[in-house]
């Protein structure tokens, strides 16, 4: 079905969406922008598939998961999740989840495929640098002094110990 949009729905379909997020009510949102009950139903289902929003929100996401937007993001690059609805307004693009994602990116912690320099999730088809920028960097040392190569591996361990951390602390909340 071809349904003509007028240029602001997109505007009203945000509103309404974050309205409903916030727990507002379709009559609350619809006073709101002076539009029908039914007519704000119609907007979600046409924008989201749904009046109830199954979708997750990448907040939500975030949130649920206990983890910071670029973890998510950097999660979303390496192919671990992908978004459900991409959804454009003006300069910013919003990304829905499903609540699949979850799951997901729970597995996917449990397993620990990172970076073994920078700690980014790996993606597919690599096994133990992210990019072959971190496979060049990790292996710089070969050419290094003695000291230097000592010192490297010293700064190497402390940040590979900060990111262990920090990937813990976010599994454990
Ligand atoms: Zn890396």
């Amino acid at each position: 079905m071809q349904v003509v949009q007028k240029p602001d729905t997109d505007v009203c379909a945000t509103v309404a969406y974050a309205m409903r997020h916030s727990g507002a009510t379709l009559q609350q949102i619809g006073d709101a922008l002076n539009l029908t009950k039914e007519r704000i139903r119609q907007i979600l289902i046409e924008h989201f598939g749904s009046s109830r929003h199954p979708l997750l929100s990448t907040e939500q996401l975030r949130s649920r998961l206990n983890l910071s937007r670029p973890r998510i993001m950097e999660l979303y690059r390496a192919k671990v999740i992908t978004p459900e609805k991409r959804w454009v307004t003006g300069d910013i693009c919003h990304l829905l989840w499903s609540p699949e994602a979850v799951k997901k990116v729970n597995n996917y912690l449990d397993t620990g495929r990172f970076c073994k320099r920078c700690g980014c999730p790996l993606p597919r088809g690599r096994r133990v640098f992210c990019s072959n920028e971190c496979y060049q960097e990790d292996h710089k040392y070969r050419y290094k002094s003695d000291i230097a190569k000592k010192k490297h591996l010293e700064s190497v361990r402390r940040y590979r110990q900060r990111q262990k951390v920090a990937v813990h602390a976010a599994a454990v909340k």
